[in-house]
């Protein structure tokens, strides 16, 4: 299956794509993730996306479309993948269209995650990730740590990102609104788009988008 995750920062992307990706064993590939993989691994791509991700603005569509293609060039992605923060506004959902076409593939299904403002800036306010692995995810009052601070997947700090203050995320939610939600109407316009509320516990919207994506 080929699906696109779409939803406000703090929805619980990163959060539902980790195991819906192992339901569905395909690769969970995260635009976001990627980045800050190459920030503190300090490569070039790193050093030029930092600054628009602290701003809480997209990074430049040219590098973030050449990373999230190469990605999805690698060999684990050739049966199918979940998408989470790509793409990001309608010049990237149309380079993703045409690179399907190119190798003559279709999404199954674009996965609208809906939340209402309020309850993201909570999600986002409490978030704390892994310093060694971005996907591991935790709150510190949804999902707390067994041990405050450390990650219980690998043992690493946690820490609170960066983009996360509440300065940043308001840009980040003006963002989202602005460029993000009109690839809504882009996918609908294909017949792709269910939307399901991401409300209530994790493993509940975890079974409610298995059942979308029948
Ligand atoms: P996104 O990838 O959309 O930005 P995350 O998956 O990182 O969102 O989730 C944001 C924060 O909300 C994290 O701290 C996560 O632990 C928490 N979270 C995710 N899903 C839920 C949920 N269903 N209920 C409460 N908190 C959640
Ligand atoms: P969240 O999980 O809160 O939605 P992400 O981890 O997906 O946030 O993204 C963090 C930041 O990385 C974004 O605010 C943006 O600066 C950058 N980013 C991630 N994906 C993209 C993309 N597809 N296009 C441009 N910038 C992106
Ligand atoms: P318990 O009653 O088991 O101690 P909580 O009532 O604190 O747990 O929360 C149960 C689950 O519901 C949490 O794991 C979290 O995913 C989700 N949750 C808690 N508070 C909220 C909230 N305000 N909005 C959405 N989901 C929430």
């Amino acid at each position: 299956m080929r699906i696109v995750l779409v939803g406000p920062p703090g929805a619980g992307k990163g959060t539902q794509a980790a195991f819906l990706a192992q339901n569905l064993s395909i690769p969970h590939i995260s635009t976001g993730d990627l980045f800050r993989a190459n920030i503190s691994r300090q490569t070039e791509l790193g050093k030029l996306a930092k600054s628009y991700i602290d701003a809480g603005n997209l990074v430049p569509d040219e590098v973030t479309i050449a990373m999230a293609k190469d990605r999805m060039e690698q060999p684990d992605a050739e049966n199918g993948f979940l998408l989470d923060g790509f793409p990001r506004n309608v010049s990237q959902a149309e380079a993703l269209d045409e690179l399907l076409e190119t190798e003559s593939m279709q999404l199954d299904a674009v996965l609208d995650l809906e939340v209402p403002e309020d309850e993201v800036v909570k999600r986002i306010a409490g978030r704390r990730v892994c310093r060694n692995e971005s996907a591991h995810v935790f709150h510190v009052t949804y999902k707390p740590p067994a041990k405050e601070g450390v990650c219980d997947v690998c043992g690493g700090e946690l820490y609170q990102r960066g983009d996360d203050s509440e300065e940043t995320v308001r840009k980040r939610l003006e963002v989202y609104h602005t460029q993000t939600e009109p690839i809504i109407d882009y996918y609908k316009a294909q017949g792709l788009v269910v939307t399901i509320s991401a409300l209530g516990k994790v493993e509940d919207v975890t079974t409610r988008a298995m059942e979308a994506l029948k």
